[in-house]
């Protein structure tokens, strides 16, 4: 019993999510139908059992059925008070639309008899058992919907019929009669009358339905386990089907697309709950019951309040309204939006619901970069193809695919579609998690796509209904007119569909997002940086509020177009002058660059990593050269092209390596080829004396990279004093700078306390270092095995992605430790792709390391985890002092 589990403190790993939900909203002493919750170990005994119900399970659940026959005053089969009941499902974690709901359970020839008799009203009560029997059948006896869905399309049209409500007691009997001869033709059992036998069937059917294929593709999905089991609640039947004052609905205490307050959902006026979820007739606002029941109305905002004052975050809830009265029958948090994440957090922060610290941890870093997505340029004056409701925010653009192995193979092959369907059925959800974004012809805001995508974060318009949908032609059209065409783009942000592709902007940091980030800012200890090359992503990490940027690559000031020719002479040059010759040319394009991005970072700091990847990424490849020189001593003809193209490619030959990622690059390359280095600096060191004198602040901090010996980063930084000194005087300028050293190799990260000696920082390339930690090579292993090692449970998490704590990460933390102990003045950060990883973060965060560095568009996700990795450090360490 619900009061039983309350006393108890049950949880929702016992009860599931949907008891849990009961139990504390009859704690709250809301309104809620009685009933019975059997827990999830339950669920994981039947599979131990064979799938069988237990004798001792049987009997318990009969003990509780007489207690709840006994507080409602109604018993199974009993023609003057009849007891009916829904058995529904509830995982632990929630699965919506996972798992089946029977509702009405109990009914069978007598009872309806007896119901119709006692309300006076037949046409209810064959409604209800019609409803009964199918959801029976389809869902315990596994029948085919379509089995009863036929039937009851045909006899509307037999009347003429255009809505459920447009059948009277007479056809709902006739069904009713069809739908039990479909049972019997399908099973050869005639429909079991008993309602106890009704009930042991139906829970065994709850349980079964853990394992059907949806709950697994959905766990597969979110990583939920296989082992929680569901849990079966048994709750009293109350009838939102029954007069012209009953109503059934589901809403969200708050928008959950845009986080704004107020209660948001839809009703049905005289059906039962599942006509909301499933669609078949179109709902209204939830507004709509001020007008019609204004009671139950402010009802249920009482209770809405009453919720999320108690859980503090906003709800979705469902409901049913019978002849007047409410009841409450389900609430759990809210998926929503990242949008409605941010907003509502700092909504209940303002409302005194929560505190700063439970707002940060409520929004999800990942989330954010939704909100930093494209949006289809609001200035745009291109007509949209139609419209429907914006479920889910952000735009998408992509081919068509109409089923979900279409969405799977354009996937495979690395193409981007959006899902385009009638609407969406939880089969749909592999379809959904394959496709850039969703657009459904039916289904409102909380239809199943909605609520899927928007959990996913994937642009989602629903409910489009101009669009008809031609799956045999392969196309959409609106009045006949079908998408110009292959590609479209739909915008969830304000549910605009256009049949081509449309030009994305991308939306600034402003309102709740911006709040949050700034309290995120006062929680967090680790600084935050970005890895950018240019002046466009420099100024865009800047609004993002990066702290300076972490990793400036040089590489592209050597591999744009016009520079290209003259790298590729600098390299092929056979002495030192003419190679300094083509290396003056470079100066004053890379003095440009560098200029440029100081300026966009001014007062900040900029870490530049000089010169990195070996020299013959900038000559022509092997492959293609080789053929070219062959033919051309074939032919013959042209002698002075034969002599250039045999000089590249003796020079391509000589600089061959087997292992490029661990031949002659980063500081390796420029001690033996110092004149690279020298030219880079001198640029640095020319721009920031040039942008020093007119009045900016440029703060420079030149990264040396691959460095595994103490030595090799000595000798490279008295080639930058020695620079430096140069410019200086030849400038007549003074500036000041710092000289670091990456650490991607795990010699570096093992003498940290030698090479700190000669550092002012570290930077973790954790990219490289984790290749090197593994002796993995990312471009390889990436596609060949590490998609098996996953699936096979060999590696947890790939990772290139989420670090490797046990190893990578003990180099981390004693590189950053060592290091600091050798020179306490040494900083340490970290540039690799981990620094925008929020699980990564929250390990770096335990260490040394004084701040991450990521790309621009993650830096929103980064500042927040930060915090999070804070305020949990925090709260984990008082609540062991305390022990
Ligand atoms: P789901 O997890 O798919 O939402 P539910 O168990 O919540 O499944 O139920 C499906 C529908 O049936 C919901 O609309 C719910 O409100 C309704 N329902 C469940 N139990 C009852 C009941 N005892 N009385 C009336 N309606 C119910
Ligand atoms: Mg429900
Ligand atoms: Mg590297």
């Amino acid at each position: 019993m619900f009061e039983e589990a309350a006393e108890k403190q049950l949880g929702k790993k016992e009860l599931g999510g949907k008891g849990y939900g009961l139990v504390e909203m009859t704690k709250l002493g809301l309104p809620v139908p009685s009933g019975i919750i059997i827990t999830t170990n339950m669920c994981n005994e039947f599979f131990r059992n064979g799938k069988k119900i237990w004798p001792a399970l049987q009997s318990k659940i009969l003990e509780k059925v007489a207690e709840l026959e006994k507080k409602t005053g109604k018993k199974f089969n009993d023609p003057e008070h009849p007891l009916l009941v829904s058995v529904r499902s509830g995982a632990p974690m929630s699965m919506p639309g996972m798992m089946d709901t029977v509702l009405n359970l109990g009914i069978n020839d007598k009872i309806v008899a007896a119901l119709a008799a006692k309300i006076g009203d037949e046409r209810f009560a064959y409604d209800t058992y019609r409803r009964f029997i199918s959801m029976f059948g389809k869902i315990v006896l596994g029948i085919d919907e379509s089995k009863f869905s036929s039937i009851l399309e045909s006899y509307k049209e037999s009347v003429h019929a255009k809505s459920d409500l447009d059948i009277n007691a007479e056809g709902w009997k006739k069904i009713a009669e069809e739908y039990k001869k479909v049972i019997k033709q399908e099973t050869g059992k005639d429909l079991p009358s008993d309602p106890k036998e009704q009930l042991m069937l139906a829970v065994s059917a709850v349980f079964n339905s853990w394992w059907n294929q949806r709950a697994i593709e959905y766990r597969k999905i979110y990583g939920i386990s296989d082992s929680l089991g569901t849990a079966v609640n048994i709750v009293t039947m109350v009838y939102g089907n029954l007069d012209d004052k009953s109503a059934t609905g589901v809403a969200f205490t708050r928008n959950p697309s845009t986080g704004e307050k107020g209660i948001f959902g839809e009703i049905l006026l005289k059906a039962q709950g599942e006509d909301v979820v499933s669609g078949v007739r179109t709902p209204l606002p939830v507004d709509k019951l001020k007008e019609s029941l204004p009671d139950a109305y402010e009802e249920l905002i009482r209770v809405t309040k009453t919720l999320e004052a108690h859980f503090k975050d906003m709800q979705d809830i469902e409901f049913t309204i019978e002849s007047g009265k409410l009841y409450m029958l389900q609430t759990r948090t809210g998926k929503r939006t990242a949008l409605a994440a941010v907003k509502i957090a700092t909504d209940l922060v303002e409302e005194g619901l929560i505190t700063k610290e439970e707002a940060l941890l409520r929004v999800e870093p990942q989330q954010l970069e939704q909100l930093l997505y494209k949006q289809i340029d609001p200035n745009t004056k291109e007509k949209p193809f139609a419209k429907g409701l914006a479920a889910s925010p952000g735009a998408a653009i992509g081919k068509l695919a109409f089923t979900v192995a279409e969405a799977q193979e354009a996937k495979r092959r690395g193409e981007k579609v959006i899902l385009v369907r009638p609407e969406t059925t939880p089969e749909d959800i592999a379809g959904i998690a394959a496709a850039e974004g969703v657009l459904t012809a039916r289904g409102g805001m909380t239809s199943h796509a909605a609520v899927v995508t928007r959990g996913m974060g994937k642009p989602c318009i629903v409910g489009a209904e101009e669009i008809k949908i031609d799956m045999n032609a392969h196309t959409i059209s609106v009045n006949g007119k079908p998408i110009s065409g292959e590609y479209i783009t739909i915008d969830g942000t304000n549910g605009l569909v256009y049949d081509k592709q449309m030009p994305l902007v991308e939306p600034k940091l402003s309102g709740s997002l911006s709040t949050i980030l700034s309290w995120a800012d006062k929680f967090r200890r680790l600084g935050v940086m970005a890895n950018a090359d240019t002046p466009e992503m420099a100024k865009k990490a800047r609004e993002n509020g990066a702290e300076g940027i972490g990793l400036d690559r040089t590489e592209r000031m050597f591999n744009a177009p016009e520079r290209l020719a003259i790298v590729q002479k600098m390299i092929l040059a056979d002495t030192k002058e003419e190679r300094m010759k083509y290396l003056s040319q470079l100066k004053p394009m890379q003095k440009e660059d560098f200029i440029g991005i100081l300026k966009a970072m001014d007062g900040l700091p900029v870490t530049i990593r000089l010169l990195d990847v070996p020299l013959h990424e900038f000559l022509p490849k092997l492959d293609e050269l080789l053929p070219e020189v062959v033919e051309l001593r074939l032919k013959g003809t042209d002698a002075e092209k034969l002599v250039e193209k045999e000089k590249v490619l003796k020079r391509v030959m000589e600089l061959r390596e087997a292992n490029p990622m661990m031949g002659q690059r980063g500081v390796r390359l420029s001690l033996v080829y110092p004149e690279i280095y020298e030219m880079q600096v001198e640029a640095i060191f020319e721009a920031l004396a040039e942008l020093t004198k007119q009045g900016f602040h440029p703060k420079v901090e030149i990264m040396i990279s691959q460095v595994a010996e103490a030595q090799e980063l000595k000798k490279a930084k008295e080639i930058v004093t020695a620079k430096a000194e140069e410019v200086m005087q030849k400038l007549n300028a003074k500036f000041e700078y710092k000289v670091g050293s990456m650490i991607e190799t795990p010699r570096a990260a093992l003498t940290a306390s030698k090479i700190a000696q000669y550092a002012d920082f570290f930077s973790f390339g954790t990219n490289d270092l984790t290749q090197a930690t593994f002796a993995f090579s990312r471009d390889d292993v990436e596609a060949k095995f590490i998609p098996f090692y996953l699936s096979n449970t060999i590696l947890a998490s790939n990772p290139f992605q989420t670090l490797d704590y046990d190893a990578v990460g003990r180099l981390v933390k004693l590189a950053s430790k060592e290091g600091k102990e050798a020179n306490p003045k040494l900083k340490v950060g970290v540039c690799g792709e981990h620094g925008g990883d929020p699980s990564s973060i929250e390990f770096f965060n335990g260490t040394d390391v004084d701040y991450v560095s990521c790309s621009p568009y993650r830096v929103p996700v980064a500042r927040l985890a930060a915090a999070q990795a804070e305020i949990r450090r925090k709260s984990s360490a008082q609540a062991s002092s305390t022990v």
